[in-house]
């Protein structure tokens, strides 16, 4: 065992604090990292406030990592000292089911072992990325090409892939109109990537105040949900909607903006049940979908398709000590897009 310096919730409603956990010693197929970047997802803020439900404290969050490989176990093959790398949301899976052996670790029929607040096969519980150093499976651990600049690389590791993994899967590309709804972290993501792979891209936000970010990355229009014409303009014009954010929404005002076999696919996880009438799906065959992250290989594949496109996220690095004031302006929407934690001032 390791000690290594984190910071962790202790509570639900305590600030996050500087403290020590421990990592496990490098086994034969595992490999050591030192942390050097932390990316902030809105899920890591759900999770230590307890919205999904109950957790273990203390709890070190952070499921978006790079850092370089410190050292490795004597059966490693994948990854060498000094090696740019990444770790997301899943550090394990059971490797055997149809799900892991399709290559979607991330709907394992076993359950993925989750980054943070999972339970290890030894039985403890995950401890993630606000960290300086973390101990991971070597097929749980990523490339990332040096193209990728790299404060910028981390939040790829989750807001990246779990907005890639549905453009991809439901074919987004030329000829096809797509919205994204909220532009937060994953959002403005999903705008670049939608825009990278051909699509002709509308951001749905609050308000205006993005506008000029969202031309920006690419989208052709931005339109504010606050004004109800927005939703009497773009009825029937999509024919893929990935809805990214993390509070309850009208899913039938947003599902009448689908065309004809469009898709509605929530990345974005309240934990409250949304209703949805099924006579608007009825109106013009439409679908609602969800999607969680991505596999390891897809996840690898996003990585070298942003390297190659020139595509990475907007980031405020931050120091360790900032981070419960970032919670603080996530959960108000101010955030252009993702806070990013130095790790070498934790
Ligand atoms: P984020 O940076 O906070 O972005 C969410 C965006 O949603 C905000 O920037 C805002 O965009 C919009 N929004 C927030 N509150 C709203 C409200 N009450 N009404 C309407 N719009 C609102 O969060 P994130 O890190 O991108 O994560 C988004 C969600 O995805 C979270 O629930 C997270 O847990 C979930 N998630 C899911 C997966 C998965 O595998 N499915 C993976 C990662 C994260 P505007 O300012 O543009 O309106
Ligand atoms: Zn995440
Ligand atoms: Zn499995």
């Amino acid at each position: 065992m390791r000690t290594v310096d984190a910071y962790a919730a202790t509570s639900a409603t305590d600030p996050l604090v500087k403290t020590t956990i421990e990592r496990r010693d490098v086994g034969p197929k595992d490999v050591l990292i030192e942390i050097a970047y932390a990316g902030i997802c809105h899920s890591d803020i759900h999770t230590v406030r307890g919205e999904w439900g109950d957790i273990a404290y203390p709890q070190v969050v952070g499921h978006e990592i790079v850092g370089v490989v410190a050292e490795v176990g004597a059966d490693v093959t994948r990854h060498a000292v000094g090696d740019r790398v990444g770790v997301g949301c899943m550090v394990n899976s059971c490797r055997e089911c149809e799900n892991c052996l399709a290559g979607e670790e991330n709907y394992c029929l076993e359950g993925n072992v989750q980054t943070y607040a999972g339970v290890d096969r030894d039985g403890t519980i995950t401890q993630g990325g606000y960290s300086t150093h973390v101990v991971v499976d070597e097929d749980f651990v990523l490339r990332v090409p040096e193209a990728i600049p790299y404060e910028a690389a981390a939040p790829l590791l989750c807001a990246g892939i779990t907005t890639y993994s549905p453009l991809h899967h439901w074919e987004a590309g030329p000829g096809k109109r797509v919205a994204v709804v909220g532009m937060g972290g994953l959002g403005h993501m999903a705008v670049k990537i939608a825009v990278a792979m051909g699509a002709e891209v509308t951001v749905l936000s609050q308000t205006t105040s993005k506008q000029e970010d969202s031309l920006r990355f690419g989208a052709t229009a931005h339109r504010a949900t606050k004004d109800p014409q927005t939703f009497e303009d773009l009825k029937d014009t999509f024919d893929l909607i990935v809805n990214t954010v993390s509070a309850p929404l009208d899913l039938d005002a947003y599902l009448r903006l689908l065309r004809r076999n469009g898709t509605m696919v929530n990345v974005g996880a309240p934990a409250e049940p949304l209703p949805i009438t099924v006579f608007t799906l009825f109106g013009a065959r439409r679908s609602f979908a969800g999607s969680g992250i991505g596999g390891i290989r897809e996840t690898q594949e996003m990585l070298d398709f942003c390297a190659e496109r020139g595509i990475a996220p907007e980031v405020e690095l931050i120091d360790a000590a900032q981070v419960n004031e970032a919670y603080e302006r996530v959960l108000s929407s101010d955030v252009r897009y993702r806070f990013v934690i130095d790790a070498a001032t934790i």
